[in-house]
């Protein structure tokens, strides 16, 4: 997919045309992928475009800067309102939304000593990294010869750009040998996780997830679908994952902002259960998408609305054209609170 270069971005505070978004070869970001990044999905609601946990996303992307010792030269709601501003000024329903900060141009000695620290969003309409058919039919990986770095290497819980490398050459290999997603194992042999992905198992009604001790960046959608397994009464354990673990599930499925939530049904041509999508992963992919869209109340403060309005009771435009809705009566959020 090639990005419409007709849209906009923001770049150090303002919106700018696609085209005039560029960097110098110089940047220190480039040469040695000093930067931080994020990746969050803003969905169609009745009450409009709203971002999914884009504060939970932000306190990320400022505790990843704060690791590599970046100062964001911004706040989170100055950030949250170039995204409203963004999403907005290109008229998207619905996208994916990347903001960035690295080290621009300066010097290339290895620490960016005076280099400044740059700021960008930009957004683009993005299907599931996996497939949207793969939601359905889950997807074939293979356990990746390359291991994930360890914490004590690399943080794993900051989402940094040149940390992706490692995600990269996994990737690259497993699409390589034909599979879907690359499982990463941490250093003790147990699981990591996908290339852009948490991983999640289900047995015996229980669902199980692994956690920041072993080499995961802390996801976001894992976050939520923990909340959501719990609610849909599902004891979910957070606990090292062993291969043995995922060979022998009764389903397993990948969570991420890009690729949501994704059955996985063969790991190295070995079926996961039934080897296809299970009843467990079934619910709580529906419970997810019920949630990003706007239609489970009680996760409604999971939303930002993109089109704000100055009180929770006045009415905002319908960006679906399918008339008018109240944020009041959704309940979605309109404000941004940190
Ligand atoms: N692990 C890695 C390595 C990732 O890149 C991602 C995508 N950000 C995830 C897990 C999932 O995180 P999230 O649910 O916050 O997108």
């Amino acid at each position: 997919m090639a990005f419409d270069r007709s849209k906009w971005v923001w770049m150090n505070g303002e919106l700018i045309p696609w085209d005039r978004a560029t960097i110098h070869v110089s940047a220190h970001g480039l040469h040695y992928g000093s930067g931080v990044f994020e990746g969050m999905r803003c969905y169609e609601t009745p009450a409009g475009p709203a971002v999914f946990r884009m504060r939970a996303h932000f306190k990320r992307f400022f505790a990843s800067a704060r690791t590599y010792g970046m100062a964001l030269p911004y706040t989170k709601e100055q950030l949250a309102d170039a995204v409203f501003r963004l999403v907005r000024r290109n008229g998207f329903r619905s996208c994916y939304v990347r903001p960035i900060c690295y080290y621009g141009s300066d010097s290339l000695a290895v620490q960016p000593l005076k280099c400044p620290v740059e700021v960008a969003i930009f957004a683009w309409p993005w299907a599931p990294l996996l497939g949207v058919e793969k939601q359905t039919e889950g997807v074939r990986v293979t356990i990746s010869p390359w291991v994930k770095f360890h914490s004590s290497m690399m943080p794993t819980t900051a989402k940094a750009c040149g940390q992706y490398l490692n995600s990269m050459i996994a990737l690259n290999e497993a699409v390589r040998h034909g599979f879907d997603e690359a499982i990463l194992l941490d250093t003790d042999g147990n699981l990591a996780e996908g290339s852009g992905e948490n991983i999640f198992i289900v047995r015996g009604g229980t669902v199980a997830t692994n956690n920041d001790t072993d080499s995961i960046l802390m996801g976001i959608t894992r976050d939520s679908v923990i909340q959501i397994a719990q609610d849909l009464d599902y004891p979910v354990h957070i606990r090292t994952l062993r291969i043995e673990d995922l060979l022998s599930a009764d389903e397993a499925f990948f969570t991420g902002t890009a690729s949501e939530v994704t059955p996985i049904i063969e790991v190295d041509g070995r079926k996961i259960g039934t080897g296809v999508r299970g009843p467990v992963t079934e619910r709580i992919q529906k419970a997810f998408f019920n949630a990003t869209a706007g239609k489970e109340p009680k996760y409604k403060n999971w939303l930002e609305l993109v089109v704000k309005t100055s009180s929770p009771r006045r009415s905002v435009r319908s960006t679906t054209g399918t008339g008018r809705a109240r944020s009041g009566r959704t309940g979605i959020r309109n404000t941004v609170a940190d």
